[in-house]
């Protein structure tokens, strides 16, 4: 298999699945990892914090010479605390990507400083073993991201991650069109190509004109203003800021995420508030409605988020009146639809209107669609295609742009996580399997967990403790519950009885603790006990077991 005419790829995560970006490239025996990021869990992941690729396979894979990163979003650099836990490898990235691995691993309570490198400026190349690393500027939804080309021994690949072509972004960081085609002229092996929207015709439209609907939603606007988008998408961040300011309203960033992207982006110069600007989210009620532009993080209506605990009127700061308007400027994640329209329900049963983006483009993607691709191939021509980044059917409609193309039907390859593909002059093929798979993590730490988790070196297998509460249809409680059932939990303190009991009383707590309408929301009271009943055994038994809470309707 080591055979020096051959490349091998192997993504342990990306292909054939959302998120988990992970690819080695390896020639005999020496190694690069392209990315390598977690999946967020839907809810078939039953209450698990992250999910990551399996990483054994790194284990014997041969000599890493260090880890490329093309971009800092959490589907691309998430699981890299896991993965220098195992390998201590140099990482080498922009420094906005830097700036948020390092905030992740402040968050980790990382014992070892990591070795982290940046990229030489521009199209200057990085030499890893036998291949030669160079980045090229591309658009997408968060800044400095880079598409790699790698020189290697058997020619050169381009490995687009995540782009868009947008000619003429408002923050000027547009896709270096001249460059890729002096790359097509040079000659490219192979592309590994952006599927993400490839099932979608057309262009993917310019950020540009999410700030145009932006601010003709915003304008005639009379109460206050919240908008809820990814908070790394620091360039529609920068807009609503300037939207802010033309249309007399202060500015308030309301959940952690969006206050650490905001501080990374900020230090680096790629996001400037005028002074004055911005207000302190405990502040943004005394100021009249009107004058009032509040950024949120909860796109996706994560249970626990800013914009879904104001929706239930439980956030610490903000809260909505009648006449008030919510525009939620992100993609829905498939999987996510049901918890961001409860969300939905629940913001305009407090009399807040909503905008989305099915009601006015303000929201557009970070991934090119089918012409976008087909434009690249003509740019680069390379020899040989392969999808990744996307479920199967986006990679089969990769697959099927390089066919319309004009490449033929040996040079486009449809590849899965797991399939070692091996990559030469003359042919592209998989030709074995690798072992993957998915592990999942409970790991949102809060500060009294910490040190617990640095000393306990986690074990693989803390059991499953399950949850099981009753309410009636109005959300009153029901006797007889909760009841607490556990598998493999065997804590370290006694193993007594006690602890089942104790956990029933924090369940009993949490349910006294919730609101009306968190009893009637199973997704919001789920996660409410979920967090309560973690944090308790954690810190009384040191243990981190699955929790499942289940909530039945009686
Ligand atoms: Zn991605
Ligand atoms: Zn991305």
């Amino acid at each position: 298999m080591a055979r020096k005419t051959h490349l091998e790829i192997i993504p342990l995560g990306g292909l054939g699945e959302f998120g988990m970006n992970l690819m080695v490239y390896r020639h005999a025996g020496e190694c690069i990892v392209v990315d390598c990021g977690m999946m967020f869990p839907g809810e078939e992941h039953l209450g698990v914090d992250v999910v990551i690729p399996d990483l054994s396979f790194l284990d014997d894979c041969g000599t890493i010479h260090g880890v490329v990163l093309t971009h800092g979003h959490e589907d691309h650099i998430g699981a890299l605390p896991y993965l220098l836990a195992r390998h201590d490898v140099p990482v080498y990235s922009t420094s906005h990507t830097q700036g948020l691995v390092r905030s992740r691993f402040a968050e980790h309570g990382h014992l070892k400083d990591p070795r982290l490198h940046l990229f030489p400026a521009d199209g200057e190349p990085t030499k890893l073993g036998p291949f030669v690393v160079e980045t090229v500027p591309v658009a997408h939804s968060i800044p400095c991201s880079k598409m790699l080309v790698l020189r290697t021994p058997v020619g050169t690949v381009l490995h687009t991650a995540d782009f868009k072509l947008d000619p003429n972004p408002p923050d000027g960081d547009g896709t270096d069109h001249q460059r890729l085609a002096r790359l097509g002229g040079e000659g490219v092996l192979a592309i590994f190509a952006d599927s993400t929207n490839a099932d979608r015709p057309g262009v993917t439209p310019s950020e540009r004109d999410v700030t145009l609907a932006l601010d003709e939603v915003i304008a005639p606007a009379r109460g206050r203003v919240v908008v809820t988008c990814f908070a790394s998408n620091i360039q529609r961040i920068g807009q609503l800021g300037r939207l802010a300011q033309r249309r007399g309203r202060r500015l308030a960033l309301v959940g952690t995420s969006l206050e650490n992207q905001v501080e990374v982006a900020e230090r680096l110069g790629l996001i400037h508030f005028p002074p004055g600007l911005r207000v302190a989210p405990e502040d943004a009620m005394d100021l009249p409605p009107q004058r009032a532009l509040i950024i949120a993080t909860g796109s996706q209506g994560e249970p626990l988020s800013a914009l879904a605990r104001i929706a239930v009127g439980k956030h610490r700061h903000v809260s909505l009146d009648d006449g008030d308007l919510v525009l939620h400027s992100a993609r829905q994640i498939p999987g996510n639809e049901k918890s961001i329209g409860r969300m939905i329900d629940h913001l305009m049963r407090r009399g807040a209107s909503v905008v989305t983006a099915h009601d006015a483009p303000i929201h557009v993607s970070g991934h090119p669609a089918r012409d976008e691709v087909a434009q690249l191939l003509e740019l680069v021509r390379p020899k040989f295609m392969i999808p990744i980044h996307g479920e199967f059917r986006q990679l089969k409609a990769n697959v099927d742009i390089g066919r319309d193309a004009g490449l033929s039907h040996d040079c486009v390859l449809l590849a899965e996580t797991g399939d070692i593909i091996a990559l030469s002059r003359e042919r592209v093929d998989i030709v074995d399997r690798a072992h993957v798979g998915q592990v999942f993590i409970d790991a949102a730490l809060d500060e009294v967990d910490q040190t617990v988790i640095r000393d306990r070196r986690r074990s693989a297998w803390d059991g499953i403790v399950v949850a099981v509460v009753a309410v009636d249809r109005d959300g009153g409680e029901i006797g007889d519950y909760p009841q607490i059932v556990t598998r493999g939990f065997v804590p370290d303190a006694g193993g007594d009885e006690g602890i089942t009991i104790e956990a029933r009383r924090i369940v009993v707590e949490s349910l006294a603790d919730a609101t009306a309408e968190e009893r009637r929301d199973e997704a919001m009271l789920k996660a409410k006990i979920h967090t309560d009943l973690k944090r308790f055994l954690r810190r009384r038994t040191q243990r981190n077991p699955l929790i499942i809470p289940v909530v039945v309707e009686l």
